[in-house]
């Protein structure tokens, strides 16, 4: 724990700090996408045909009913419900009146809707909230709450199923529809880059008046390393008063050329955002 204990420290004398999230924070939050008892609650039908876990669907083919109950159940879970989270919240309390930025593979837009600044963040891989045609024949996305509440309408748990008239198609083109995620080449990511622009600008800033930069990564593993983990690492390598926290149970190691300026912390993210919170004296 000592090294948590210079992670706060580091923490509190930043002029600035960067974010940078993967699933882990999500799955420690209450959404994990392993979790075997949460899916079979929630999905008795895939159960019973044998899936065991949310990881087993996601790029999964499916006929259209059962991709959409599927799909609808998991997004209004983890994407809609009203329910604040808890430690994203305490996250929250930890940066919240100071100079950061988030970004994060999480789709889930758990940082917004805990308090984190829109204008300060940054998400590559799309968000739940969203949706496309698969064509795409239209730069164009919509909100997905409607067509996720009427599959919901149209949705018997004991099947599985969708009612085929609830089953969504492009309000364009009349084609397949899928929630704007980065899954494949169709994903449409023009209406996220503002994001990226900022973050840009926000770390040529830090460079240029000389900052003090502490890039904290949370729950970033090996599933998709160049959308969070290797990002983080680079910025660390380029912003010459940076330094870096790694926060990650299972894959805490951090590359030799930064050793001197990174900690590897391998405890999940709950039990580290609890100890940071707690000694930055942050509400919780
Ligand atoms: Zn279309």
């Amino acid at each position: 724990m000592n090294d948590l204990r210079d992670a706060a420290e580091w923490l509190k004398s930043a002029d600035r700090v960067l974010i940078t999230a993967g699933a882990g924070l999500s799955a420690a939050a209450g959404f994990d996408y392993t979790d075997e008892g949460r899916f079979a609650e929630l999905f008795p039908a895939l159960h019973r045909a044998g899936l065991r876990a949310r990881y087993e669907m996601i790029g999964r083919d499916l006929p259209p009913e059962y991709l959409w109950g599927f799909w609808a159940v998991h997004a209004e879970d983890v994407r809609f419900s009203p329910e604040p989270s808890p430690l994203y919240e305490r996250l929250h309390g930890i940066v919240d009146g100071r100079d950061y930025f988030v970004m994060t593979s999480n789709v889930d837009r758990l940082f917004p809707r805990n308090g984190f600044d829109e204008d300060r963040l940054y998400t590559p891989q799309g968000d739940y909230g969203l949706y496309q045609c698969l064509t795409p024949c239209t730069r164009q996305v919509w909100p997905s709450e409607p067509i996720i509440r009427k599959a919901l309408d149209h949705y018997d748990p004991t099947t599985g199923k969708v009612d085929p008239e609830a089953i969504p198609s492009c309000p364009n083109c009349g084609g397949e529809v899928f929630l704007n995620v980065n899954a494949d080449g169709w994903y449409i990511n023009d209406h996220f880059l503002p994001g990226l622009d900022r973050l840009n600008d926000w770390l040529v800033q830090t460079r240029e008046v000389g900052d003090t930069l502490v890039v904290v990564e949370i729950g970033a593993g090996f599933n998709t390393p160049s959308v969070i983990r290797w990002p983080g690492e680079r910025v660390t390598r380029v912003v010459p008063n940076a330094r870096f926290i790694r926060i990650n149970r299972d894959h805490p190691e951090v590359p030799d050329d930064l050793a001197d300026r990174a900690l590897a912390i391998a405890v999940d993210a709950g039990t580290a955002i609890d100890q940071l919170a707690h000694s930055s004296g942050a509400s919780s």
